[in-house]
């Protein structure tokens, strides 16, 4: 015999769908169409022998990316993808057996994260018109919480959170002593952010990543901002060396590059803007208000829909169960106007 951990013992964990390239990727939340090919292949020609060979010094960027988003050096530290500085956040702040308040559904990684490191779970459920209740959020929040997750926006909705409705958590956490995660993996689509508060106060905390807007998801590199004292806890948990030096690299280009960010959210913009008028004008119901991804009531079934929409035109997107009074949808990333008007395309001859 030998040990394991029971809580990684009892956790089951669905992994994300391999195979994927060649497809068009409308299932999660990328942008498929990814960064203009001769920016990466500019940028690529900096890496050198050297560049390989020693190892990633984070410094440098964070000064860079600090000052990018209005912060100091001090407010930053730097992670293999937000989904491990969330990790991090839970370990750090996460107390076993107490618990952890999230609306559900919301990213797994946070219920996931809950089961491996013995954290309680809190869901707090969606209402039947798929908005979120903050009293019920708030009511959730008691003497045995240690950390409250609020994701503006939502994922899988796009729901957004208001700044009096985040102070009214802010204030309830302060009374029962536990933290703010504030995920915005979707700022940028959504340009709304609560970073502010995150640099006024102890005890909240936000986390972004490189993987959306940013379009760098298999570099892998996200990062949390917020008090120092609190960001000096999360780097002493940071394995030594936590994040590449392609992905800092790269990250770097996009922000210094003029008129790089504008262009990915202008070319986003239009894409949605499509999208959206051309779903209304067939006469498809919609949900999303924020966030890179919309839900659509379809006409017939979201399953055999997904299914014929990945064997016949070698489009991904995903079905999502009980969506309120949308039943069995699907939920489609949005990309470039292009793709968007193939997605289009092929839903209508789909759905009928
Ligand atoms: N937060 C949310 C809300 C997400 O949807 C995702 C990924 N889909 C992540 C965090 C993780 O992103 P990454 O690890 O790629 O930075």
């Amino acid at each position: 015999m030998y040990y394991v951990d029971e809580h990684i013992k009892n956790t089951n964990r669905v992994f994300p769908q391999q195979g994927r390239y060649d497809y068009l990727r409308y299932d999660m939340n990328e942008n498929p169409e990814g960064l203009p090919k001769e920016f990466v292949e500019s940028v690529l020609k900096e890496i050198t022998p050297e560049f390989l060979s020693i190892y990633p010094e984070p410094d440098r960027f964070l000064n860079k990316y600090a000052a990018y988003i209005g912060a100091s050096y001090e407010n930053v530290v730097a992670v293999n993808g937000s989904d491990m500085g969330i990790r991090y956040l839970l370990e750090t702040f996460g107390e076993k057996g107490k618990d952890v308040v999230t609306v559900a559904p919301s990213f797994e990684m946070y219920w996931v994260n809950c089961c491996i490191l013995g954290l309680h779970h809190v869901p707090v459920a969606y209402e039947p018109d798929m908005t979120i209740s903050i009293d019920k959020i708030l009511d959730a929040i008691t003497e045995n919480t240690r950390i409250v997750v609020l994701l503006n926006p939502n994922n899988p909705i796009g729901n957004v959170y208001t700044e009096d409705e985040l102070e009214k958590v802010i204030e309830k956490t302060k009374k029962v002593g536990a933290i703010v995660i504030i995920d915005e993996a979707y700022h940028y689509f959504y340009p709304k952010t609560f970073i502010k508060y995150a640099l006024k106060n102890r005890r909240v905390l936000v986390t972004r990543t490189f993987s959306k807007l940013f379009s760098m998801a298999g570099c892998r590199l996200g990062y949390v901002v917020g008090n120092p004292e609190d960001i000096k806890y999360v780097q002493k948990f940071c394995t030594p060396h936590n994040t590449n030096a392609f992905a800092m690299l790269f990250a770097e280009k996009i922000i210094t590059t003029p008129g790089m960010v504008d262009a990915l959210i202008a070319k986003f913009n239009e894409g949605r803007n499509y999208l959206l008028s051309s779903l209304d004008a067939n006469g498809y119901r919609h949900k999303g208000e924020a966030g890179n991804f919309l839900f659509i009531e379809p006409k017939t079934d979201a399953g055999h829909i997904v299914e014929r929409m990945k064997n016949e035109m070698r489009i991904l997107i995903k079905e999502y169960p009980n969506v309120g009074e949308f039943g069995n949808c699907l939920r489609v990333s949005i990309g470039e106007k292009q793709y968007m008007e193939r997605f289009m395309d092929s839903l209508l001859k789909v759905d009928r």
